[in-house]
């Protein structure tokens, strides 16, 4: 169906790529451009209905997730359309909450809160988010420009999200303003959502390449360990296929790093993790030096 809709819709000239990267890249008139993004969540799918999840929190992250897109596209957030599907009986009180949450990072990042629909149902709560945003520099980093030999890097630390990091996604736009600022010649982007393994081979695919990723350089979040002392997946394998980190996945050329290193101002941790292939496949090298294949799990939609 995403192919279909991407095809249906795809080939209108003023969008600068094909559909289906993290945000979508948009003419407006000669010389301007915009990056649209928009990410609907659905009470009893992507959290529990309130009270269990606190309003604010809801808020927070419908947004977040929108600007963890726009900084996979190194683009700067501007505007946000915030609409919500309600159900009956929801306090005022309630959706200035859920509001609180959508502006304490709206503010954050100097963006206007433009508009939105707000609909009253007899079903669970839904919300809409869509933002708006500019390129931070010439162009806007993609998930298809990465070419073999490429290192791969990740912000921050991975896994165990669900023990507290899901509901507070950290865009990490500063970083990706530092690395534009710099001229770090970043080739692909994608922020890690559904869990690195995944992206990394959505990523690796839109490149047209494969990836090997050692196992033993992997940031591993402290919530991965702690996921992991009871039982069931290994911290690494938390790391490898835990969905919403919100973390970038970036490719340079191995050339460019030195240029990272030398960066006084990066917000972030950013670890080279691997490199891109000309094989297509993604291995993952453990701490042996033996390479597996590596099976990209994390969260499918739908
Ligand atoms: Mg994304």
């Amino acid at each position: 169906m995403l192919d279909w809709l991407a095809t249906r819709f795809g080939s209108d000239r003023r969008l600068r790529l094909p559909i289906g990267d993290d945000a979508a890249w948009l003419d407006l008139a000669p010389e301007a451009s915009c990056v649209l993004a928009t990410d609907m969540l659905m009470a009893g799918v992507h959290f529990e209905p309130p009270p269990a999840s606190p309003w604010e929190r809801i808020g927070q992250k419908a947004l977040g997730v929108n600007l963890s897109d726009l900084a996979a596209m190194a683009a700067r957030p501007v505007a946000a359309l915030v609409s919500l599907a309600l159900p009956r009986g929801t306090s005022e009180a309630d959706v200035r909450r859920l509001y609180d949450g959508v502006v304490s990072l709206a503010d954050r990042f100097g963006m206007v809160i433009a508009g939105g629909d707000t609909n009253v149902y007899e079903g669970p709560l839904v919300l809409n988010v869509a933002v708006v945003g500019v390129p931070m520099g010439e162009t806007v980093w993609t998930r298809g420009g990465g070419r073999p030999g490429d290192w791969l890097a990740v912000t921050g630390a991975l896994g165990g999200s669900i023990l507290g990091k899901h509901w507070c996604p950290e865009p990490r736009l500063e970083t990706a303003a530092a690395l534009v600022k710099a001229g770090v010649p970043v080739s692909a982007a994608i922020d890690i959502s559904d869990g690195l393994s995944l992206d990394l081979a959505r990523l690796a695919q839109a490149s047209g390449c494969g990836a090997i990723v050692r196992a033993a350089d992997i940031p591993i979040a402290p919530a991965a360990v702690q996921l992991a002392q009871d039982g069931g997946p290994t911290a690494l394998e938390h790391a490898l296929t835990d969905g919403e980190d919100f973390e970038l996945l970036i490719t340079l050329p191995p050339a460019a790093w030195q240029q990272v290193e030398t960066l006084e101002t990066l917000p972030v941790r950013l670890t080279v993790i691997g490199a891109l292939t000309d094989e297509p496949g993604l291995w993952l090298e453990d701490q042996r030096g033996e390479c597996h294949q590596l099976e990209p799990r994390g969260y499918w939609h739908g």
